[in-house]
């Protein structure tokens, strides 16, 4: 059998890259970038006030701590006009947070160290270094600087940073499209009564979703029966039209298991079958003309747990995500967790902030088929191989499947 590690390095040696396409920036949200960007402005574009207040020449304000002295008002500079006159030695002009420094001066008094007057004369009360709350032009991003990467995914910073920059569109990496096919004579999609022996699918609307969650586009195909040709048509019309195909159920040894027997039939060229891991142990991977097939469990958490193992980050990776895999977090555990070790285990969790970091608390029935401990759980605890389960108070590690966990002590962030 093999380690997930190993499972997961095969499947990544089968990734294509997609290609760039260029997306409105206000649509770009999640994506990944794909070449590195440079600035083609600078921020700020030319000195300016960071504070409302009067832009003086530091050197007139020496000795103002203890003795107010009086300067001219010259004229007041809003955000978005630009001074007309320079500050000469006793001068100084009214300015805007935001508007341009105007020539001569080099430093902001804020209004509150001063009487606030906007004509005549000032008293300024407090004496300025030069460059006191003046933001000095490139001091944030000069032209030509690398303001993102290959592999950056933009979030709202860099989408505010990229408008800032006045782009209006961006090159990122296109989204794949993952077709998803549930097997299962028992199988039927929810809206209609249950027959004898029936079970609703929850493999589509899962896999759907966590392809969308992971970025990629879902192609829902629906369910096709046990039976070989119907599963080899599909298969095969999927790998026409998808980057990769995901399929559910009949890959363990059971009687109408033939999905991996149709791989092998369609030239898809198992690479591997079963993985050491629980949940989700029978896991096929082939390629069918350059995409991959997927053939993930039916048990509906092993089905997720496959997803992020190794779904996931084939997608994540296809898109040039620099980081392609969950992330991890170091937790402790809340309880006594009972299982055998033999194979690595990925057990359902919910966290939350105790006092000495984050928790981990079983989501409750550990069965691979009770897809409930997918739906309360925060993440995954990972327990090797070769080790037991965690007894209360241990330090565990758990790949987080969201980031709403670890419910606070208080609303917010307590301070
Ligand atoms: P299989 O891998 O086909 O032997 O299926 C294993 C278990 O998962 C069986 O109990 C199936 O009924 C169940 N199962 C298979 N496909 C689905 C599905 N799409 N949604 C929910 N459960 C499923
Ligand atoms: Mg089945």
């Amino acid at each position: 059998m093999l380690s997930v590690d190993e499972a997961q390095a095969r499947i990544l040696a089968h990734v294509r890259r997609q290609p760039a396409v260029a997306v409105p920036i206000p649509r770009a949200l999640g994506r990944v970038l794909v070449g590195e960007l440079a600035a083609p402005v600078a921020i700020p574009p030319w000195d300016n006030a960071a504070m409302d207040g009067y832009a003086v020449r530091a050197a007139d304000t020496v000795g103002a701590d203890e003795e107010p002295v009086s300067l001219q008002v010259l004229e007041v500079i809003g955000a978005g006009s630009v001074a007309r006159h320079e500050v000469g030695p006793g001068q100084c002009s009214a300015i805007m947070t935001g508007a341009p420094m105007p020539p001569g001066a080099d430093a902001v008094v804020v209004v509150e160290d001063t009487d606030g007057a906007t004509s005549g004369s000032v008293a300024i009360r407090c004496a300025a270094r030069p460059g006191k709350h003046v933001r000095r032009e490139g001091e944030a991003v000069a032209i030509g600087d690398v303001v993102a990467c290959p592999g950056d995914v933009l979030g709202a910073g860099h989408l505010g940073l990229l408008a800032s920059l006045g782009l209006t569109e961006v090159l990122v990496a296109r989204r794949p499209r993952l077709a998803v096919v549930s097997t299962g004579d028992e199988v039927i999609p929810p809206g209609r009564p249950l027959g004898p022996g029936q079970i609703y699918s929850s493999n589509n609307v899962a896999l759907a979703a966590a392809i969308e969650e992971a970025g990629g586009v879902a192609l829902d195909l629906g369910n096709v029966p046990d039976d070989p040709d119907a599963i080899a048509r599909t298969l095969r019309e999927a790998a026409r039209d998808a980057d990769a195909v995901l399929t559910t159920g009949g890959v363990s040894v059971g009687h109408f298991d033939h999905v991996k027997e149709v791989m092998g039939e369609l030239g898809a060229g198992i690479d591997f079958w079963k993985v050491r891991m629980k949940p989700g142990k029978p896991l096929a991977f082939g390629v069918l003309g350059g995409v991959p097939l997927f053939g993930l469990p039916g048990n509906p958490v092993s089905c997720l747990v496959n997803f992020v193992q190794f779904v996931r980050p084939w997608l994540r990776t296809s898109m040039g995500d620099a980081r392609p895999f969950l992330p991890v977090v170091a937790a402790v555990a809340g309880e006594d967790f009972r299982d055998r070790p033999g194979r690595a285990r990925f057990l359902r969790v919910r966290l939350s902030w105790g006092s000495d970091g984050i928790v981990a608390t079983s989501t409750g029935i550990q069965s691979s088929g009770a897809v409930v401990s997918m739906a309360r759980a925060d993440g995954l605890l990972v327990v090797p191989h070769d080790q037991p389960a965690p007894s209360e108070g241990d330090a565990v590690r758990v790949q987080l499947l969201h980031s709403r966990f670890a419910q606070q002590p208080t609303a917010g962030t307590g301070v």
